[in-house]
């Protein structure tokens, strides 16, 4: 579909969307948008790298805190969020923001864009990452192919001189590793490209220290993502609870504080499920969250809550008005798309 005309029917059905949520904000209470991204780098190097849709720009994630904050929405913490679903008090709509898996630029980049705000933030950390134990292979492929002209991958030499080139390869490439070899693929790649493994890891993953001088800061709350990444739909229950449970713990320890929210991996229809739920809440947590699209309202279920991706391909307000009138939610249902 040509850019126009997306845009055209962006505009149409935002016109439609926007009356029919005010109508359903005085019959059930304000609207709640909880948003979800992994990624953020400067403009400039968001146009060249391999994997930028990862990413927001975060030029325009600067722009979209401060529109918020003009069309009178209040940015909240998820423990925030839930108080508001289960009061059903009166009020603005609200929105949340939150990180999943946590690398580097969730200190560097995002955290000092939610500071210049003064609006709060949801860190769900994948403790793999400051633990050094998960091998962070797209990124360090990522980061591979930026920064060089050619690589080797097995018996290949790449030439990536452009960043189309490097955006393609890193299609093809990540896709060939995807799976339970990643590790490996990944290993054998450093190894042939001079590439110090330990070191890549600690240019993109978030550390303990980082993460201890943001949980100070009453701005940013810590949830936890799992352990290891995995999709929990996928385990059998007792692994689940393994995950779910030590990666709270984990975080507690390691931060001295109480970890209360969940988020799952992945978290669509095939990722977690009313069995996953179940078991986010019996780990202790106080609330689970998805990637299903949609809003929440009052009395919204907390161990399924919907969250809005906004990664790289979302950057205009038109579509992130989309997410806030709930049309992009209820599109997706219609389409089966959750
Ligand atoms: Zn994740």
């Amino acid at each position: 579909m040509g850019a126009e005309l997306k845009l055209l029917l962006f505009a149409t059905a935002s016109a439609l969307a926007l009356p029919f949520a005010r109508v359903t904000d005085r019959a059930l209470g304000p609207r709640g948008c909880l948003f979800t991204f992994h990624r953020a780098a400067p403009s400039e190097l968001w146009e060249k790298l391999p994997n930028r849709n990862f990413y927001i720009d975060a030029a325009f994630l600067d722009k979209f805190l401060a529109y918020l904050a003009a069309q009178n929405w209040d940015v909240v913490t998820m423990s925030e969020a839930q108080r508001r679903m289960s009061s059903g008090e009166r009020g603005n709509g609200y929105v949340n923001f939150s990180i999943d898996d946590c690398y580097r630029d969730t200190y560097e980049v995002i955290a000092p864009l939610f500071r210049k705000h003064k609006v709060p933030l949801t860190l769900f950390v994948t403790t793999g990452i400051p633990d050094g134990t998960l091998p962070l292979w797209s990124s360090g492929l990522e980061d591979a192919l930026l920064n060089r002209d050619r690589v080797r991958v097995g018996d290949e030499t790449v030439v990536v001189e452009s960043s189309e080139a490097k955006r393609a390869a890193y299609h093809r490439i990540a896709a060939s590793w995807d799976g339970s070899d990643a590790e490996k693929h990944y290993a054998a790649f450093c190894a042939a490209n001079g590439i110090d493994i330990e070191a890549m890891h600690w240019k993109h993953a978030i550390s303990w220290e980082m993460l201890a001088e943001l949980a100070r800061d009453p701005l940013f709350e810590i949830g936890a993502h799992t352990v290891t990444h995995a999709r929990i739909s996928s385990l059998e229950p007792e692994a689940a609870m393994v995950e779910l449970e030590q990666s709270r713990e984990r975080l507690n320890e390691r931060l001295g504080i109480q970890v209360e929210h969940f988020a799952f991996p992945y978290g669509r229809a095939f990722d977690c499920g009313p069995r996953d739920f179940a078991l986010a809440q019996r780990a202790g947590f106080r609330s689970a969250s998805t990637t299903r699209k949609g809003l929440v309202r009052r009395g919204h279920d907390a161990f399924s809550l919907p969250r809005n991706t906004i990664n790289g391909g979302h950057r205009s307000l038109a579509a992130m008005e989309m997410h806030l009138t709930g049309f992009t939610g209820t599109a997706a249902r219609v389409l089966g798309r959750v």
